[in-house]
């Protein structure tokens, strides 16, 4: 199978990267793609920089010029739930964008017309993550996650996140990467460990955790590689 494994930063994807082996790289509107072999698949990795829009570029790349079957987002997030430590690995259930507002015209937060307000991702790779964290012993949380263009490091804006759309998590790609997966038929796993509690602290956290925390997450994408047929 042709599986793309993806990114938001350089950090996110350089764990999967030094553990595949040999890779080419292709270059395509301003972005590195990488090419490779790996547990019987075809994989092309890629970051695709930070916020929805950059996101929402490089899967499309990703489904529609290399032709993925499969995506798995492998990164970062900050928790809204207290439930959520430094380091915990989640796996999202649905995303929404947080930042979507025409609530003007009486439409619910994150929904415009012919969209979805929460978009699921694929109940078989969330199957298949929850067997491989079973016979790996890691800890893997369910999530609803919540993207936006904005790095939240604010108590007040994580709760209304939080109480809104009962997001457990929140990151800047998730939901933007689930729209074009879900317009393209193409199946969607997304993995984040936490990083950061997106409160006062969240800058420092997220410098101090992001490297270990990225780390997490890519070795489990990598087992979930290792376990698709
Ligand atoms: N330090 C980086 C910017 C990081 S932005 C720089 O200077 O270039 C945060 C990234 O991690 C995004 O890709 C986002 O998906 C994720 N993330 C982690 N914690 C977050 C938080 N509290 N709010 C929003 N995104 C967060």
């Amino acid at each position: 199978m042709k599986i793309a494994i993806m990114g938001a930063m350089p950090e996110e994807i350089e764990p999967i990267l030094s553990r595949v082996g040999e890779y080419s790289c292709i270059k395509i509107a301003g972005n590195s793609y990488y090419q490779c072999s790996y547990g019987g698949h075809e994989l092309i990795v890629a970051y695709s920089k930070i916020g929805k829009v950059f996101s929402a570029l490089t899967a499309t790349i990703m489904c529609k010029h290399f032709g993925a079957e499969c995506m798995l987002f492998s990164g970062v997030a900050g928790a809204i739930s207290s439930e959520l430590s430094i380091g915990d690995l989640v796996v999202a259930t649905e995303l929404v964008q947080h930042d979507l507002d025409i609530s003007a015209f009486g439409h619910p937060y994150g929904f415009v017309p012919e969209g979805k307000q929460f978009i699921e991702t694929s109940t078989n790779l969330r199957a298949l993550a929850k067997r491989v964290a079973l016979a790996q012993g890691v800890d893997l949380r369910d999530a609803v996650i919540a993207t936006g263009d904005q790095f939240v490091c604010d108590k007040k804006r994580k709760e209304w996140i939080g109480e809104t759309f009962g997001a457990d998590a929140l990151e800047m790609e998730g939901a933007s990467v689930a729209v074009v997966c879900d317009a393209l038929g193409v199946d969607l796993l997304i993995l984040r460990a936490i990083s950061d509690s997106a409160d006062m602290d969240a800058g420092f956290d997220f410098d101090e955790f992001l490297s270990s925390s990225a780390q997490v997450s890519a070795e489990f994408v990598l087992k979930m590689v290792e376990s698709i047929e």
